[in-house]
């Protein structure tokens, strides 16, 4: 008998969509090529790189902050054999976690790679070459994204390495150059500072984290400087020679110009993430994809080709493991007849460095070129009592509400636990709330997310405690 829904990739985008469509009763299959369930996020991804920031900032703040808190533990020292152990431990619990919850809702799953052999059919090929054919009404395609790469630079995972290798180092660098100051970069790098590397970041921009807020990105820029990370922006990568005992990078201006040389241990190309289609067949069965190869997709998710939908990092959008599963479940309950729904205007944004940045909705520059008329409430942490005592005074919160309406259009948050608050201002733009809205809410005291409230006050000038 043919399954209801054939989804290929577990990861966030796959097996949210695979649970979401058992749950409306439908006949699920999930086919996933890797080992483990829930793929980049999980094996490589969110996790082990939070599971890594946690434990380096704890020993950076056991290093810093402890003795000011009257607890004297001596130098700490690292085991990073210890500290890998605990980011794969983390990895083992999701991702056997995921394999619960598919044997829970009765999905099927098969090891092995899913290719599209025509509507409706789907052949796995299993790491022996065996394979079958499974029929189905319905395919999702969920197979995510790889690393990009730089010609000319071989990524060896050993020392030039992407986010993957990044993530396993066998030992500490004395000096990391991470090409790239997106988000990947700034946190893989950030948990290599804190662990004792030297690191230096190139960009072939004029700052960092391009498409983020640039109030915020300036800011933060000087707080990593001042952690210690050194910046070259406008610059770019044109090789790096590996013969000698350590890495030599090209480094030119990014218009180009005399060139000079870096010499680093270990190398993290870091410069963004490609979709990822290999094996698929898909131009077998004609499915369109764009010029950056992302799969072409409708409002519904549907391919240009009857049956065949596609989510998460594989189509256009911000490259983030919740928005892939809102997109899950979006299309499972489209498939079942119901009116799936993701907003695109709602979906938080987060750098898990220290402090954090989060943001949801427009920046300012966007609201500036969209010509919309808008107010600025901005509130700093150095007034927010509970930041005060926890010695995490650095950052602010800023709402940018509709000049008019005073609904709310874009939320910035640089601070401490910035990711945690930003659901706040989630919830407020999809609920369409106002700043006043916000303002009016009671927030528990003491705690940071009263500065979300301040910066909601602050919109109409009239912040309490500042
Ligand atoms: C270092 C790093 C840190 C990140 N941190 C965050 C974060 O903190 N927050 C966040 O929101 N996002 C983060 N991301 C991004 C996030 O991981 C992705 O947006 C998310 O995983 C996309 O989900 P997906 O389901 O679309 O694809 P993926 O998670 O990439 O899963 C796709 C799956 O499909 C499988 N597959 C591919 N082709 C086939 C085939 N033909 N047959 C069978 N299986 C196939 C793959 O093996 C994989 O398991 C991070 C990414 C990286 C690399």
């Amino acid at each position: 008998m043919p399954y209801d829904l054939i989804v290929i990739g577990s990861g966030p985008g796959g097996y949210v969509c695979a649970i979401r469509a058992a749950q409306l009763g439908m006949k699920v299959v999930v086919i996933e090529k890797d080992k483990t369930f829930g793929g980049t996020c999980l094996n490589v991804g969110c996790i082990p790189s939070k599971a890594l920031l946690h434990a380096s900032d704890l020993y950076d703040e056991a290093g810093h902050q402890f003795e000011r808190m009257g607890i004297r533990l001596g130098k700490p020292k690292l085991d990073l054999a210890g500290m890998m152990k605990f980011k794969d431990e983390g990895v083992e619990g999701n991702v056997k976690g995921v394999a619960f919850l598919l044997r829970k809702n009765k999905i099927e799953s098969f090891e092995g790679i899913g290719r599209i052999a025509g509507a409706g059919m789907v052949e796995v090929t299993a790491g022996g070459g065996k394979s079958e054919r499974l029929e189905t009404k319905a395919i999702v395609i969920a197979t995510g994204s790889d690393v990009a790469r730089l010609p000319g630079i071989e990524i060896d995972e050993k020392r030039i390495v992407s986010s993957t290798g990044a993530l396993s180092l066998a030992k500490v660098p004395e000096r990391l150059l991470v090409i790239g100051a997106g988000v990947i970069g700034l946190e893989l790098g950030s948990v290599w500072r804190r662990l004792g590397s030297e690191v230096i970041v190139i960009e072939f921009l004029d700052r960092i984290l391009p498409g983020m807020d640039n109030e915020v990105c300036r800011q933060f820029h000087r707080m990593l400087e001042k952690q210690g990370m050194t910046f070259q922006l406008s610059s770019k990568v044109t090789e790096v020679a590996t013969s000698g005992r350590t890495l030599r990078a090209s480094v030119a201006p990014a218009n180009g110009g005399t060139t000079q040389s870096i010499e680093a241990d270990v190398v993290l190309v870091s410069v963004g993430r490609v979709p990822y289609t290999e094996g698929l067949g898909l131009d077998g069965v004609g499915v369109k994809k764009d010029n950056k190869g992302r799969v072409i997709v409708d409002a519904r998710f549907a391919t240009n080709v009857a049956g065949i939908h596609a989510i998460g990092d594989v189509i256009a959008g911000p490259m983030l493991a919740h928005k892939a599963e809102d997109e899950g479940v979006a299309v499972a309950e489209m498939l079942a007849g119901q009116a799936g729904h993701v907003n695109y205007d709602a979906i938080p944004n987060v750098v898990y460095t220290a402090p954090e940045i989060a943001s949801v909705g427009k920046t300012e520059e966007e609201l500036k070129e969209g010509g919309i008329a808008y107010k600025v409430g901005k509130f700093p942490f150095t007034a927010n009592a509970r930041a005060k005592i926890n010695l995490e005074t650095e950052g602010f919160v800023k709402i940018l509400a509709d000049a008019h309406t005073d609904r709310v259009l874009g939320v910035h948050i640089l601070g401490a636990d910035a990711g945690n608050m930003i659901a706040e201002a989630a919830l407020a733009i999809e609920f369409g709330a106002a700043a006043e809205d916000i303002a009016r809410t009671s927030h528990p005291h003491p705690t940071l997310t009263e500065a979300v409230r301040e910066a909601a006050l602050a919109v109409d000038k009239r912040a309490i405690n500042m």
